[in-house]
């Protein structure tokens, strides 16, 4: 154990009942992704809390609700980029129906993993780095009220604080071994409609070009894509034509979610895309794209932070800290289009995201809160590795 790390660790443990005071405040309050009224009073009280700890905050309303871009300790140095969000995927009311609790050495609520332990880990990171009067290189936290639904509203705003970063963290839950996501699958939703001719289906079914045909054979195409590794997956969901069978049909419709590993995946995906064109000349197909991630690739940069994490987790003397992939999305998605080395997965292990029985490891709240405080401290960077 290093002795800066053990110093870490010991003011980390000795802020649990901190911690966990934090985490049940921000739980006791709902925050439904977009909704700009719900959404403020969780930003007020992050903000508060930013600002006692010495930050200078900025909160800018968006369509979706308000986004709190802070920065702790100004300076030249490019600055680690924490990437956060504050909704949830629960509805108002939620908070009062399914209280925060802890239970021994886990604590259960809404959003609880997803992300305000991982947000409080943050938090208690800064805290600490202020007690030990460690001074970081500048950390920057930029904190979206949308992440749950497709980060629309936030996302230039993300992929233009991540170009200016040197390093990015994302404190999503970490893998359930307490890995980190240094890769996550790059995700395409879209909505495909073909336009059809309708005709009666008895009398005349030569006047009419049918929707419904046109759409499955488009979606076979699709289907295509696929691969045995599962690298690249396509998923139809909603299919709608609303059409009575005695009617050739004049409009049928699709939701496909297309995810990819790699880059390589997506350009063939959109190559596919823009390829589709009807069988039959009297109809159209329609492809509309309702939200895109790109893939966060594992880069030679990512790994050697990764690399770091080992090392620093070692000097905390915590358990060992891997890397893997995720088949979800998030916000490090979007930061992935500014090519510098991302950390995603590094808030705290816990179950249950998007679930009703979510919950948070408090021994993992005060470890990851360390880690973050070691990382931020620890004045090496991966920026050579570019
Ligand atoms: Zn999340």
């Amino acid at each position: 154990m290093g002795e800066l790390g053990a110093a870490i660790i010991d003011a980390a443990r000795r802020r649990r009942p901190k911690l966990v005071e934090m985490l049940a405040e921000i739980t006791a309050i709902d925050a439904p992704s977009g909704d700009r009224e719900a959404l403020a009073a969780p930003a007020a009280l992050l903000s508060s809390w930013l600002e006692e700890l010495g930050a200078r905050t900025r909160t800018r309303s968006t369509p979706a609700g308000p986004l709190i871009d802070a920065t702790y300790r100004e300076g030249d140095d490019a600055p680690v980029l924490v990437l956060c969000h504050l909704d949830t995927v629960w509805p108002l009311g939620t908070a009062a129906e399914r209280p925060f609790r802890v239970e021994g050495e886990v604590a259960r609520g809404p959003g609880v993993l997803d992300m305000r332990g991982g947000i409080v880990a943050c938090l208690g990171a800064l805290a600490t780095l202020g007690e030990l009067d460690l001074r970081p290189r500048p950390v920057r936290l930029l904190i979206t009220p949308d992440e749950e639904t497709g980060s629309e509203a936030s996302r230039e705003e993300i992929v233009a604080a991540a170009r200016a970063a040197a390093l990015v963290l994302v404190p999503e839950p970490a893998l359930a071994d307490g890995s980190l996501k240094t890769a996550r699958k790059g995700w395409l939703l879209l909505r495909l409609r073909a336009h059809g001719v309708a005709a009666h289906a008895g009398l005349e079914p030569e006047r009419g070009a049918s929707a419904v045909d046109e759409l499955v054979a488009a979606l076979t195409t699709l289907q295509g894509l696929r691969d045995e590794e599962g690298d690249t997956t396509v998923n139809v969901g909603l299919l709608d034509s609303a059409n009575p069978a005695n009617v050739v049909a004049e409009l049928a419709t699709a939701t496909i979610d297309l995810r990819f590993t790699e880059a390589a995946g997506e350009r063939a995906a959109r190559g596919a895309l823009a390829a589709l064109a009807a069988r039959d000349p009297r109809a159209r197909l329609e492809v509309t794209e309702l939200h895109s991630r790109p893939p966060l690739m594992r880069t030679e940069a990512s790994a050697a932070a990764a690399a770091r994490v080992r090392r620093l987790a070692r000097d905390l003397g915590i358990a060992a800290i891997g890397e893997g992939a995720a088949g979800g999305v998030s916000d490090a998605n979007l930061a992935a289009l500014a090519g510098v080395p991302i950390l995603d997965g590094i808030g705290p292990v816990g179950g249950g995201a998007h679930a009703r029985d979510e919950w948070v490891e408090l021994g993992s709240l005060v470890e990851r809160s360390a880690l973050i405080a070691l990382l931020l401290a620890d004045d090496q960077d991966e920026t050579e590795a570019r």
